[in-house]
């Protein structure tokens, strides 16, 4: 069962600021203008870059201890608009964990074969099995996003979907999967400037997409869509975090910082060895 990131206990004083306040209580409504995607929680770029450099190493730790005890299960959820930095927070705070224990499934347009099924067919199958961690680059939430915003379906289906994505997440948590979910919220302004960056840099343009412009006309309507997901969506088993994302290093911060909260929190301990060790000799080389 999941515990909430307020269930966890903490360092005294290891981190000054706590991740509560970005993780959305349930029944909340959320109004996105109220949350400043410039926000640094008063840190300095210098330390928030030290600080992710301790966390990636607890979590490179935490992440061995979910593969050795090999019981429980942990899903993060990684939602943003373009440019947001879903890829960036996966390469971050992911950085020097055992490549693996980790798997990252991305979900792009639905193919036929997958448009022929129910929406969270193609996402449970990329679920995480026992003592696995499975990153969502995107995810079963584009059925309420992009499907909402473009209309792909008629709103008597799509309306339907918040409270399946709320039981499903239940079963999972039911099952042992700890379920973390993120929005990376920018500014418009800010995907401007790395819109146009990815336009200009030779190294960036591989990722440009014409359609992205597309996306980026219907912002006020993708907000008002994040703002049903983050206030119909967000439960004691599958909380969302509103991560200000404007600035890289905070960003990452906030999201390594969660998910290592949420994982001490699991009291996870190394298996006891099958036998009694301590009378075993290693034996020379034959
Ligand atoms: P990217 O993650 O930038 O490579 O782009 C993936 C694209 O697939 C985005 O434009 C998504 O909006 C789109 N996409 C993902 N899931 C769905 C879905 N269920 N229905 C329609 N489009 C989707
Ligand atoms: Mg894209």
């Amino acid at each position: 069962m999941y515990r909430g990131a307020g269930a966890v206990c903490r360092r005294p004083g290891a981190y000054p600021f706590g991740m509560d306040r970005y993780r959305i209580a349930p029944d909340t409504t959320v109004n996105l203008a109220a949350l400043d995607p410039g926000d640094t929680g008063g840190l300095r770029e210098k330390e928030a870059r030290e600080r992710l450099g301790e966390l990636n190493r607890r979590l490179e730790t935490l992440q061995e201890l979910l593969y050795a005890e090999g019981k429980r299960k942990v899903l993060v959820v990684l939602q943003a608009m373009d440019t947001g930095g879903k890829d960036g927070v996966i390469r971050r705070v992911f950085d020097g964990v055992n490549p693996q224990g980790v798997k990252v499934a991305a979900f792009g347009r639905p193919t036929e074969e997958e448009l022929a099924h129910d929406y969270l067919w193609r996402v449970h199958r990329h679920t995480p099995g026992a003592g696995q961690m499975v990153i969502f680059n995107r995810s079963h939430y584009e059925d309420v996003l992009v499907v909402r915003v473009r209309a792909l379906v008629p709103d008597s289906v799509w309306s339907r979907r918040y409270r399946h994505i709320n039981e499903w997440e239940h079963l999972l948590a039911d099952e042992g999967t700890t379920i973390l979910k993120f929005f990376l919220h920018i500014s418009p302004e800010e995907q401007a400037i790395r819109l146009a960056e990815r336009r200009d840099d030779p190294a960036k343009q591989w990722k440009f997409r014409r359609g992205d412009l597309e996306e980026r006309r219907l912002w006020t309507s993708y907000m008002a869509a994040y703002e049903a997901v983050l206030s119909r969506t967000s439960t004691p088993w599958a909380p969302w975090f509103v991560v200000p994302a404007d600035r890289k290093w905070y960003r990452d911060l906030v999201v390594a910082t969660a998910l290592v909260e949420a994982l001490e929190g699991l009291q996870m301990a190394y298996p006891p060895p099958a036998e009694d060790l301590s009378g075993i000799v290693i034996p020379p080389a034959g």
